[in-house]
Formats: C-alpha cells, sequence, structure tokens
C-alpha cells in the first residue's frame, strides 16, 4: 500500500476568536477531528480516496459548527439551497447538485449522482427527487436551520440596508466544507459541500458544485477543494488552474496553491483551499483570518485548526 492523506477544510469564513466561547471552539475542532478519523478509518482499512472524503464531509455536514448541510446560510428568503461535488481523479468521474432544499446531506446525493445518473450536475427540485430515488436521506428545509443563521441574515440585511455591507466579516457571509484524500493504490479524490452565501439570491449557484472551479481531482497530479466567494472561483477556474500550474508549469502543490491563493487575493476576497498531491502531501493556504481545517500526517496524528494554532490530537 502507497502513502495515505487526508485533509479537510471548514471554511474560510472562520469567526473571530472572541465570538464563540471556548466550549464551542473545542467543539468544532472535535468535529474536525472527527471527520479525519472517519476518512481515516476507511483508507487504513484499504478504502478508496473517494469513500473517505465523502465520509468526511458528511461529518462535517451534520456538525452545526460549518456552514453545510445542517447549520447552513441562508438565502434572502430565509431557506437553505445546498451546492455539492465530489471528484474520482483516476477516471475523472464527477457528480454534483446544486441548490437542493431537501437532501439531508448533498455530498452523498453528489456522488450517487457520479455513480447511478448519466449527468454531472442535477439542480434544484430534480436533484432533490434524484436523491429521494437514490434512497438518501430527506429532510423539511427547517432541519438546517439555527438560531446563528437566523440572527446572521438579519445583521446582513441591516448592513444592506445602511449600505456597510463591505464591513461584513468573513464569518457572517459565508462558508463551506471540502475534503481531499489519497489512498493506498494512488487514486486522488476530492469532495465539496456547502449552503453558500448568508443572503445569497434564491437560485444563486457557487463554485462548490463547479468542477474546475470549486473541486478538482486527478490521479498524478492533485486533488483540491476551495472555499471562499464562488463567484471569482468560477472566474478563475481556480481548483483546476492549480491542477494545470503542477501539469504544465512545473509547479510544486505548495507553490500551485500558493499562486491561486494570490490571484484569488487580487479580487479583494477571503479564499482558501485544501489540497493533497500525488506523494500525500496536504497543504492548506489561506487568506483569511482563519480557516477551519485539519490533517492527518503519516504517524496517524490528527492536527486541527482554525486560526493560527494547530491542535494535535491522538492518532487517529
Ligand atoms: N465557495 C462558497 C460559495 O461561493 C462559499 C465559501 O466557501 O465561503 O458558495
Amino acid at each position: 500500500m502507497g502513502p495515505l492523506a487526508i485533509g479537510i477544510h471548514g471554511g474560510c469564513g472562520t469567526l473571530a476568536r472572541d465570538l464563540l466561547t471556548e466550549a464551542e471552539w473545542a467543539e468544532t475542532n472535535r468535529h474536525l477531528g472527527d471527520s479525519l478519523r472517519a476518512a481515516w478509518k476507511i483508507l487504513t482499512a484499504g478504502g478508496s480516496a473517494l469513500d473517505a472524503v465523502e465520509a468526511a464531509v458528511v461529518v462535517m455536514e451534520n456538525s452545526p459548527h460549518f456552514n453545510a448541510g445542517y447549520g447552513a446560510a441562508l438565502t434572502e428568503t430565509s431557506e437553505h439551497e445546498h451546492d455539492a461535488s465530489i471528484m474520482d481523479g483516476a477516471t475523472l468521474a464527477a457528480g454534483a447538485v446544486c441548490a437542493t432544499r431537501r437532501i439531508r446531506n448533498p455530498i452523498r446525493a453528489a456522488r450517487a449522482v457520479m455513480e447511478k445518473s448519466d449527468c454531472v450536475l442535477l439542480t434544484s427540485s430534480a436533484a432533490d427527487d434524484f436523491a429521494a430515488r437514490a434512497g438518501l436521506e430527506i429532510v423539511e428545509n427547517s432541519y438546517f436551520t439555527l438560531e446563528r443563521r437566523v440572527k446572521a441574515l438579519a445583521s446582513l440585511k441591516a448592513r444592506k440596508a445602511r449600505g456597510t455591507i463591505a464591513l461584513a466579516s468573513e464569518a457572517e457571509k459565508h462558508g463551506t466544507v471540502g475534503a481531499v484524500a489519497l489512498d493506498g493504490r494512488g487514486n486522488l479524490a476530492a469532495a465539496t459541500s456547502t449552503g453558500g452565501f448568508n443572503n445569497k439570491p434564491v437560485g444563486r449557484v457557487g463554485d462548490s458544485p463547479i468542477i474546475g472551479a470549486g473541486t478538482y481531482a486527478r490521479n498524478g497530479v492533485c486533488a483540491v477543494s476551495g472555499t471562499g466567494q464562488g463567484e471569482i472561483f468560477i472566474r478563475r477556474v481556480a481548483a483546476y488552474d492549480v491542477a494545470a500550474r503542477m501539469l504544465y508549469a512545473g509547479r510544486s502543490l505548495e507553490e500551485a496553491t500558493g499562486d491561486v491563493i494570490d490571484i484569488l487575493g487580487k479580487h479583494m476576497i477571503g479564499a482558501g483551499m485544501v489540497a493533497v498531491d500525488a506523494a500525500g502531501r496536504v497543504v492548506v493556504p489561506f487568506n483569511t483570518l482563519g480557516m477551519a481545517r485539519g490533517w492527518i500526517a503519516d504517524d496517524g496524528v490528527v492536527h486541527v485548526a482554525t486560526h493560527d494554532d494547530v491542535h494535535r490530537l491522538s492518532a487517529a
């Protein structure tokens, strides 16, 4: 078995440290650790990178601490619309859903689109219906709503009315979750899931379900999942740009992701990524105050962080 790797992000819209209690930060870090362990268990048992990234994302979708699945951002009409995608670096197969309203775990629906349909991307109620037919768990839209998000939406609407939207923190606005993995057979995979932006227009779709923009995986090169204002990731084809720089310009993973974060930053947006290369090196660059993130090194030690300090949790 070759080297194994897992890396995750929980979005670059991390809250300032003083906005959550110690206990809430501890729980956020614990959920990052749970996500990594779920993936690592699969990888160390000889499972696939695809299964690993899906499992890692499901844990974060089920956590209230990230903007995906339960606890996701609200649209301008106080509802939830989710975007997700998954890509298999071995075959370049991919699946995605966007603007879904009733699928408990949108990443599972993206996987089902990849494996059980001839499509790459299914939208809105068609995606909800497809997921139901595929036997996935369906919930009321209100299942996803947290009081914290309702308050954030009200404050963003007030800022918009006052013309001070530019002063809103990254955390007030957005977030996403994502995972990348390398399995023992050398296969790479990437997965991304998001509620998008607080106060986003109904029907707005970001980069997360767009292959090449928010998610990309190609064996022998890299797997990438991004977070930050999706419109710019789409225009810059950001995830694929990382792979292209490695493939055609001979850049290392660290250099290629650094280049792309710099370019995204020139658009004055907060941006972050988790990426892994074919040798299992994981990088988690970002240009914001913090980014929820984590990885497991060769020794099996679980590393998680939200701001500068990296916590080492017990071995997986
Ligand atoms: N990329 C996500 C979107 O535009 C949001 C984020 O990652 O913060 O939907």
